[in-house]
């Protein structure tokens, strides 16, 4: 069985084939950091315009890859949401198009679940099991309990926790993305010279929030002197980072141990998206998983991040179990993964 995945949400425009036995038999990605870099975050009208003009040869050069024509496809599938609509448009328009073509069904993926599924690509682990996803514009805790059904445990009621970590990127005139300068800065700081809030430490439930801890970080640079030095926003990052794990940690103890009452027969906590990439947070959670008993698990970095792997594989779960669409389908700027959880007030969720 060999599934063709397209990727259009956010910033990563990229095309993948994955098989049955879990392997990525090619796979592209390209990342418009760069276009976006001038105005210090995504712009969805550049990112729209861009996915557009590159998907065609991205989806030709993952195919010649693999070494595959596309009736040697058994279906196609895009990411049909949740995301900036105009990426998603492109990429649903391709996949559809695609399809049609070649006489293959269509599945419109979750780019959620793709996030969720990863680990089963790249570990073949079974059902269940506790994510944890953080990304520049998601954060939460979700038991993962088989293809289509997930409980989610706690999300950001404001900010992502890569956003924040943006936004404060910003804040110390480091530049954009913000979380690989952060963590840079943090390295030759003094996370104990300032002490910043804690979101959501002790309260109930798996809840997160940032916009609280971002807003403190703001007021703490503003006090210093200007233009800031090295030193004191080295230290900042890595008050910053630290309030950071620690809150991820309440949260995922918590998840924990509620995922183990559960859900018993879970063994694995597996991290995705971009924050992952957080050395800081990884040994979090390393600790977190053996205190509670559980594995630590996370894909590689390029897997965690937004690529088509993980759609195409998403797909290939999904079409295994008979789940396809039609032709019908209207990509959704929204599109909770658990339809049962509570509305926040944040994209996406
Ligand atoms: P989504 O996947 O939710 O659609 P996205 O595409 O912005 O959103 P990713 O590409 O998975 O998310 O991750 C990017 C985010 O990860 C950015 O917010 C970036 O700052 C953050 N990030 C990357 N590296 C690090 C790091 N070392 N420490 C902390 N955050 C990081
Ligand atoms: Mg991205
Ligand atoms: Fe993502």
């Amino acid at each position: 069985m060999v599934i063709l995945g397209i990727e259009t949400s956010c910033d990563e425009t990229a095309a993948a084939v994955v098989d049955a036995e879990r392997r990525i038999l090619g796979e592209v990605v390209l990342s418009q950091l760069e276009e976006h870099r001038p105005f210090g975050g995504i712009v969805p009208e550049v990112a729209a315009r861009s996915h557009l003009q590159h998907i065609d040869r991205l989806v030709a050069e993952a195919m010649k890859r693999a070494g595959l024509g596309f009736h040697q496809l058994d279906a196609v599938a895009a990411t049909g949401g949740p995301g900036l609509i105009g990426g998603v448009i492109v990429g649903v328009m391709t996949g559809k198009a695609l399809a049609l073509a070649s006489g293959k069904p269509f599945l419109a993926v979750n780019h959620l679940e793709g996030h969720a599924l990863t680990a089963r690509l790249t570990h073949g682990i079974d059902f269940p099991y506790l994510l944890l996803l953080a990304s520049g514009g998601h954060c939460q805790l979700l038991a993962v309990e088989g293809v289509g059904r997930y409980t989610r445990l706690g999300t950001t009621i404001d900010d992502a926790a890569g956003e924040a970590f943006d936004k404060v990127a910003k804040m110390a005139g480091l530049g954009y993305p913000g979380g690989p300068l952060v963590e840079q800065a943090a390295r030759v700081g003094d996370p104990a010279r300032f002490t910043l809030p804690r979101p959501m430490k002790g309260k109930p439930g798996c809840d997160f929030s940032f916009s609280g801890l971002k807003n403190a970080t703001r007021l703490l640079i503003e006090s210093l002197p200007k233009p800031l030095s090295t030193q004191d926003g080295a230290d900042v990052c890595a008050a910053f980072q630290i309030a950071v794990a620690d809150s991820i940690a309440d949260r995922t103890r918590r998840a924990i141990r509620d995922f183990k009452t559960r859900w018993p027969t879970g063994r694995h906590l597996v991290v995705a998206g971009g924050v992952a990439a957080n050395t800081l947070l990884r040994q979090t959670l390393i600790r977190l998983g053996n205190d509670g008993g559980l594995e630590f698990l996370a894909p590689p970095l390029s897997l965690c991040t937004d690529n088509a792997a993980m759609i195409a594989w998403a797909g290939l779960e999904r079409f295994r179990l008979g789940l396809v669409d039609g032709l019908d389908f209207a990509p959704r700027p929204r599109w909770p993964l658990d339809p049962h959880a509570k509305k926040v007030g944040f994209a996406g969720v």
